[in-house]
């Protein structure tokens, strides 16, 4: 007993302050890639997930790179495209909309913008309702419709000392009935497309549905087929989307707060 309470002592406090303060991630963290506007912006041939398209106008090639499905794996910042792509290191990348998760840039075009952060009015109005309601004491339920269990164990990581989660009135509970919001991980597999259904109509509204990771996303690398509905928005709508492979704890843990109106999602730059 002694030998644990002088271990206490000698480890000190491990808890992260975020977000009342900044958090800085390891050296080794990939966040998204940042398409530098430019003639060497790489084919959408070159990405395994399907995050990149490109078309042409008469403005010239538009390069778009969707974060719902990119799976930061870093293929396009690889040399030929080293000078054109670099993966960020922002973790704060939840959105509202799935839109507002799809970046363009055009090919030999100077930088477009950043738009300040800023929510739609549609958005401002349902997460201060939201926030009135739910703000301060907010229970979830996680739902794994179909994942690799890499999302579910950063998910499992915000309880753990180092996030601890609670210290901010958030907790996990077994049931929906229980729950103010289901955060989903995975892509929706058919066989439980229903249990998806059930699990969040059996939650009181107010309810949150929060999706986590590329794959509740958008279906991520496997998408739509026989055996998968695809993303979480096929089968119901989504208050937020967290992307991700997988997304940080800290990325979690902001999108919730996002969710729930604590937090502005970051609006990434894009073509208006
Ligand atoms: S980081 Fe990987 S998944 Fe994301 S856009 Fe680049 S190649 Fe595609």
């Amino acid at each position: 007993m002694l030998r644990i309470l002088l271990n206490a002592l000698r480890t000190g406090v491990v808890t992260i302050r975020y977000p009342a303060e900044p958090s800085a991630p390891p050296d080794r963290f990939r966040g998204a890639p940042v398409l530098g506007p430019g003639s060497h912006l790489p084919p959408p041939t070159v990405c395994p997930a399907g995050a990149l398209s490109e078309r042409l106008d008469a403005g010239g090639r538009h390069v778009a790179l969707d974060l719902a499905r990119c799976v930061f794996c870093g293929r396009c910042a690889e040399d030929p495209w080293a000078d054109a792509v670099v993966m960020g290191r922002d973790f704060e990348l939840a959105a509202h909309h799935r839109d507002d998760l799809r970046i363009e840039v055009v090919a030999d075009a100077p930088a477009i913008p950043a738009v300040a952060p800023g929510r739609d009015a549609e958005a401002v109005r349902a997460s201060s309702e939201i926030h009135r309601v739910l703000g301060r004491s907010l229970h979830l339920r996680h739902l794994d419709a179909g994942s690799c269990n890499a999302c579910d164990w950063e998910l499992s990581a915000l309880l753990n000392p180092v996030y601890d989660i609670r210290r901010l009135g958030i907790d996990f509970v077994a049931s929906p009935r229980h729950a103010d919001g289901v955060v989903v991980t995975g892509l929706v597999t058919r066989n439980l497309e229903t249990a998806v259904r059930r699990t969040v109509e059996a939650v009181p509204d107010p309810r949150i549905v929060i999706a986590v990771g590329a794959c509740a996303a958008s279906g991520g690398i496997v998408g739509e087929g026989y055996a998968s509905a695809g993303g979480v928005d096929r089968v119901l709508p989504v208050d937020v989307y967290i992307p991700g492979c997988p997304p940080r704890p800290e990325a979690i843990l902001f999108g919730i707060l996002v969710a729930v109106g604590r937090l502005d999602a970051r609006r990434l730059h894009r073509e208006e």
